[in-house]
């Protein structure tokens, strides 16, 4: 299977589940290891405004736990559209 750079936004009816709380604020001094484990990771397509999950576990061990999400904003690619400019992080709530 080829590696992609890319983090792919997983079809919010996959998580279904996840409640949408609202975008995440001040990534550029926000790493995974600040987001509560109950907290879902997504982003919002600048350009359709479509919007899915990711792995954050998957996307946390491929890129660190300590990664300023700001700085991975412009890997988000929404599988919408395909669009990967002006994507923003957004933060939801995992069902308990
Ligand atoms: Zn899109």
């Amino acid at each position: 299977m080829k590696h992609r750079r890319g983090i792919d936004l997983i079809g919010r009816e996959s998580r279904y589940d996840i409640l949408y709380l609202g975008p995440l604020m001040d990534p550029a001094h926000v790493t995974f290891d600040d987001i509560p484990e109950w907290h879902a990771l997504g982003g919002h397509c600048a350009k359709c405004e479509r919007t899915g999950w990711v792995n954050r576990w998957e996307v946390s061990q491929k890129w660190g736990e300590r990664t300023y999400l700001g700085t991975l904003a412009s890997r988000l690619r929404c599988l919408g559209c395909a669009n990967k400019d002006g994507n923003k992080w957004i933060l939801g709530k995992l069902p308990r």
